[in-house]
Formats: C-alpha cells, structure tokens, sequence
C-alpha cells in the first residue's frame, strides 16, 4: 500500500474532528501544508502520515482482546526487538527497527507502507 493519499489525508482529519488549521497545529506544519496535502499537491511525508495514524489509534478505545504484537505475531524475534523493548506492543508500527516484516534496513517511509498492509495497524484504524 502507499503512502495516504489526498482523500484518505482528508478523511483522517475529519475523523479527528479538526479544521485544517487544527489539524496544522497538532501536527506542527503549516496550514499551506494542510492544503497542499488534501489537494494532492504534495505527497504526504511519512513523519506526518505516522503522526496521523498514532491520534487515529488514540481515539480507538482499547479492546479487552487487544494483545501487542508479539503476541498476536507470535513472533520468535521479540528479545531483539525495540517494539519489545520499549513496550510499544500497539505502536511497532511507529517506531523504526523492529524485526519483523519491517527490519531495520528499511528506512521510515518504506516500513509504514508495510505496516498499513498488517492487522496489528488495520485493527487500531478500524
Ligand atoms: S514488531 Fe515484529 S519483531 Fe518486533 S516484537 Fe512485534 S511482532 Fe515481533
Ligand atoms: S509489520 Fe509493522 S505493524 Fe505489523 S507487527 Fe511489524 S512493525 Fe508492527
């Protein structure tokens, strides 16, 4: 999958119940950037698309079966990884160097291409 188009972009603020100029204060750019994001104009860069998938999943309540990712993964690399060590078990998909589909040779743009295609982030966006 590839990065947040402009209508997705859009669709996300309005599920945030922010303006633009809102949106632009949490997320720390300018409203000219806002604009150009939902007009197509530019791509949206892979900081701001993490940035919006982390508020997406904060305003998701938590589920009673929710489970980190090394859980539902079942994964055997977990010892040597950061989402592990950091206890980010719902937020692998923000932080960089984790050893599953996503590894550390991937740099920030590439990996949340992947992690948009895996259950752990679908079911926080759901
Ligand atoms: S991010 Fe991947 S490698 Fe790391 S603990 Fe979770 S499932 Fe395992
Ligand atoms: S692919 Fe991404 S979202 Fe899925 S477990 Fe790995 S780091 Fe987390």
């Amino acid at each position: 999958m590839d990065i947040l188009d402009k209508i997705e972009f859009s669709q996300a603020r309005k599920k945030l119940l922010r303006t633009q100029q809102q949106l632009a204060d949490l997320l720390g750019v300018s409203l000219k950037a806002i604009h150009s994001y939902e007009q197509g104009w530019r791509p949206v860069p892979a900081h701001i698309e993490r940035q919006l998938f982390f508020f997406l999943s904060k305003i998701r309540h938590e589920q009673p079966g929710d489970k980190p990712c090394w859980e539902i993964k079942k994964c055997g690399m977990k010892d040597d990884c950061p989402a592990y060590e950091f206890s980010c078990g719902h937020l692998c998909w923000f932080i960089c160097g984790t050893r599953c589909d996503c590894t550390d040779k991937l740099n920030a743009k590439e990996k949340i291409a992947i992690c948009r295609s895996c259950d752990i982030l679908k079911s926080l966006l759901e």
